[in-house]
């Protein structure tokens, strides 16, 4: 069985790469952003909660977030281990998964701020079927219009730099004592977030002394 949190900024590619890891691995990845906007569209109990903080200009507390993956870790369906991803979000939480898991590794997906910065501000929205651009991975055929319907591409509206500034300075004020709380247990291991996909996995696996 094994166990793993990743860690990694908005653009790190951290879902990519716990996908990739899950799937070969057989582990269930647990994806908490994943689980609020499926509970939102399906309109659940949680969806209606994590909806109204959200319509509030709030963001989901941390004890609705530790709710949900107290909940989600206790359906046991996780037989050859999971990889959580947007959690743990704070030291309290950090502290009491240390004692609830045995944890395999933490991956910590690094990127410099600049980098995010020229990665998410290159992403594009089509305004028609909502199709997702980034101009530097993977543009249009013609610029400023969707492949798929032809409507005009648009910025996200909190894709702006002074949105993404305060996204980072609260990402790194609330990652960097959980990831000092993991590292003082000698489980973190980082891997530079700037290489091709498969070579980032690569190094994971060789960090986790994993199979290739
Ligand atoms: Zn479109």
């Amino acid at each position: 069985m094994r166990k793993y949190v990743i860690i990694g900024v908005q653009g790190s590619g951290k879902g990519t790469q716990a996908g990739m890891l899950a799937s070969d691995l057989d582990l269930v990845h647990i994806a908490v952003g994943d689980i609020f906007r499926w509970n939102v569209q399906h309109h659940t109990k949680l969806g209606a909660q994590v909806r109204r903080t959200m319509s509030d200009g709030l963001l989901v507390s941390d004890d609705l977030v530790e709710g949900v993956v107290r909940q989600r870790l206790s359906d046991h369906d996780w037989n050859f281990g999971f990889i959580i991803d947007g959690f743990p979000r704070n030291r309290k939480q950090a502290e009491f998964f240390l004692e609830s898991y045995d944890i395999d590794g933490v991956i910590h997906l690094d990127l410099p701020d600049s980098e995010v910065r020229r990665r998410v501000l290159a992403r594009r929205l089509c305004s028609g079927c909502g199709m997702d651009y980034n101009l530097i991975a993977n543009s249009p055929h013609q610029p400023g219009r969707c492949d798929v319907c032809g409507s005009a591409l648009v910025t996200r509206e909190d894709d702006t730099e002074e949105a993404l500034a305060v996204r980072l300075r609260e990402y790194h004020e609330k990652t960097n004592p959980v990831l000092e709380i993991f590292r003082r247990k000698e489980y973190v291991v980082t891997v530079d977030a700037r290489p091709p996909r498969e070579q980032i996995q690569r190094e994971i696996r060789k960090q986790l002394d994993l199979p290739p």
